[in-house]
């Protein structure tokens, strides 16, 4: 059990991100300091959506200079905290050296972070935004699952430098994370482990993976089909309702699957037919082997294919909704007002 004194600061680490822009608005407007810890805190283009926020908000925002792989960079933006967010990790799937730009700053920084927090004195809790790609790595791994579903207790077995890199730097750094806790004794550690995130950000021009699905869907990469590539997703703004229970519930503890519910590609692109009628969306499923013919051009490689296209994929969030209060929106609303949100910033074409 553990109380956050609300009139502390609190830290987030890459805080001009897509999930944490979300989370640093709700802490503004319950009234928070909030220690922004980004690489970049003079580039305007990337805070000015923190700022304008902060200005209409109860809360106070102070930025703080700090990269993942820079040793000691988060000590000072951790000074005063009894509360930390560790969010800052590279999304990305497409990456050049999977080790350095994935697997090292996801380790190297939470190493950093933790070791600052432990070093602070202050720190009580820590809620790393790892992921549910740290539970698991193909939708075929949960086959070999009772009942074929993802739980808090399944971890990814199956990823690998060359095979998922990004899911692969999400496990390790989450393991690190709970031996770090397990460590010491000054703070505790509750880990959120998100699906694929939906849904409007703070910055509608932001650079994670989540905005290049809606937008190939939107401009037309999958006019001819989507793959049947099952997952499961969740709206950035609920998720930043399950960061700040993390964070601020007494009894918060361990892993949770954070996830509104099993999907679909080709599901979430009929939500999205029915409100863009003049939009190139996918209609039908392609056929397995088409996708494994033309997946490599397309930066799907074949083993990601065969180990994940007709897969079922299935999460149990139960622990969520009972012990972080969670309730979450539908898909259909996230994903509308997703389109949304991007046709009018420019980034999917007007029809
Ligand atoms: P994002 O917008 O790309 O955010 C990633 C953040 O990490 C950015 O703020 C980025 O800083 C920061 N970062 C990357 N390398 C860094 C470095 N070397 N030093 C300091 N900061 C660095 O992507 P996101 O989707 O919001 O992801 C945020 C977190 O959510 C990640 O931990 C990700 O694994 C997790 N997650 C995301 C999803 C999803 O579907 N989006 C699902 C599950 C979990 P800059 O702003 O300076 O680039």
């Amino acid at each position: 059990m553990v109380n956050i004194d609300q009139s502390k600061p609190v830290m987030v680490t890459g805080a001009t991100g897509y999930v944490a822009g979300r989370l640093v608005e709700k802490l503004l407007d319950e009234g928070h300091t909030v220690h922004a810890a980004v690489r970049s805190p003079d580039n305007k283009e990337k805070t000015k959506y923190l700022d304008k926020i902060a200005e209409q908000s109860k809360g106070t925002i102070k930025y703080f200079k700090a990269d993942l792989l820079d040793e000691g960079s988060f000590d000072e933006a951790v000074k005063g905290c009894e509360l930390v967010y560790h969010t800052a990790s590279p999304f990305s799937l497409n990456v050049a050296d999977p080790q350095k730009d994935l697997v090292d700053p996801a380790l190297k920084g939470t190493r950093n972070v933790l070791n600052a927090a432990t070093k602070s004195g202050t720190v009580k809790r820590v809620v790393v935004t790892s992921s549910c790609a740290a539970i698991y790595g193909d939708a075929k791994d949960l086959q070999n699952l009772p009942n074929n579903t993802l739980t808090e207790d399944v971890w990814n077995t199956t990823s690998n430098l060359s095979h998922q890199p990004y899911s692969y730097s999400k496990t390790v750094a989450e393991k690190e994370a709970w031996k770090i806790a397990n460590e010491q004794n000054q703070w505790d550690l509750v880990t959120i482990n998100p699906s694929f995130v939906l849904g409007p950000g703070i910055n509608p021009h932001a650079t994670s993976e989540s905005f290049d699905i809606m937008k190939q869907m939107g401009n037309g990469d999958f006019k001819m089909g989507a793959p049947h590539y099952e997952i499961g997703a969740v709206d950035v703004r609920d998720l930043a309702i399950a960061h700040y229970n993390a964070g601020f519930m007494p009894e918060a503890k361990g892993r949770h699957i954070i996830s509104a519910a099993d999907t679909s590609f080709l599901e979430l692109g009929g939500y999205l037919r029915e409100a863009f009628p003049n939009y190139p969306l996918p209609s039908r499923k392609l056929p397995k082997f088409l996708v494994w013919l033309a997946g490599p051009s397309q930066g799907l490689p074949r083993k990601m294919v065969a180990n994940n296209i007709g897969y079922p994929w299935k999460a149990d969030n139960s622990k969520s909704r009972k012990e972080l209060n969670m309730n979450y929106r539908p898909l259909k609303e996230t994903v509308t007002a997703f389109f949304e949100q991007l046709i009018e910033a420019g980034e999917i074409k007007q029809r």
